[in-house]
């Protein structure tokens, strides 16, 4: 699917995946308010991409909304390859797409394992291996990886969630140290209970205890990740960060 409208000159393309929905959602449309040209991927839902797709275009912007699975390499270079020739070089990059599979290691699956992995942690790869070129080339870009507090501290039931969100905040460390000298910044965000529909899909049970450590009282609202997100587009000294949105949790 594409969506296109015109308009002013925009500070620069930016890439978001899982950009139909939750915290994916949310960053499309900060990061279009604040004047960047939208390509965003998702993987199933076609009418929430053209609904978000709808409202990037009112808010002045350019946009590609593309249906893309980011665990095929392949597929990732090429949504890469369709934005830079449709709407120009990609300054800043956000990989929101992720998914859970909870369950105790005990009764894991392969399938939960290697689902959870490769999405989170392979999608991140994906992306920026396609971008870090590009952008090195160009001396200059911005990479937003989407962690999680479960990759900090370790979440029970959520081994493989963990793993893929800790490898996250690895990758992204050695590829800012990589990196700099380019001028091309790598930083974390690392949420907590977020209002989406990965909080939703939990048991009400654990969503009830979960947010009752909450020491904000509330769990976190996906425009208040993208606040963070919005702010490391621009902040051009800060690399390497890992950014904990988490209203005190991790306290
Ligand atoms: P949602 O379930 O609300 O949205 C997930 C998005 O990712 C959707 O756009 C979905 O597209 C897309 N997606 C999933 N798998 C793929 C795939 N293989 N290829 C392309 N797109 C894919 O999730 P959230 O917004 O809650 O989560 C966003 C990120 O934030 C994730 O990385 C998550 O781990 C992280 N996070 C979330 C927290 C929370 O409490 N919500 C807390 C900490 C971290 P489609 O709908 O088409 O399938």
């Amino acid at each position: 699917m594409r969506a296109t409208g015109e308009t002013m000159a925009a500070p620069g393309v930016a890439m978001i995946s899982g950009g139909s929905r939750g915290i994916g959602r949310a960053a499309v449309l900060r990061l279009a308010r604040d004047g960047y040209d939208i390509s965003f991927c998702y993987r199933h839902d076609e009418h929430a991409a053209l609904m978000v797709a709808k409202q990037v275009e009112a808010a002045g912007r350019r946009v590609l909304a593309i249906r893309v699975d980011v665990t095929d390499r392949a597929a990732v270079q090429l949504w890469v390859q369709r934005t830079e020739q449709d709407l120009g070089p990609v300054t800043v990059a956000v990989t929101s797409a992720g998914v859970i599979r909870d369950r105790a290691l005990a009764l894991m699956e392969d399938d939960d394992w290697h689902q959870v992995i490769d999405t989170n942690l392979g999608g991140v790869y994906h992306l920026c291996r396609a971008l870090v070129l590009p952008m090195t080339r160009r001396r200059g870009g911005c990479l937003i990886n989407v962690s999680s507090v479960a990759g900090v501290y370790g979440v029970p039931g959520q081994t493989n969630y963990s793993a893929a969100k800790a490898g996250i905040i690895g990758f992204s460390r050695a590829l800012a140290k990589e990196t700099g000298r380019y001028g091309v910044r790598v930083n974390v965000v690392a949420p907590g209970y977020i209002d989406t529909g990965m909080l939703a899909s939990m048991s009400p049970a654990v969503r009830e205890k979960s947010l009752q450590a909450v020491p904000l009282g509330r769990p976190g609202q996906p425009d208040e990740v993208a606040d963070a997100i919005g702010y490391l587009a621009q902040a051009g000294y800060v690399s390497g960060a890992v950014l904990q949105i988490d209203g005190a949790l991790s306290l």
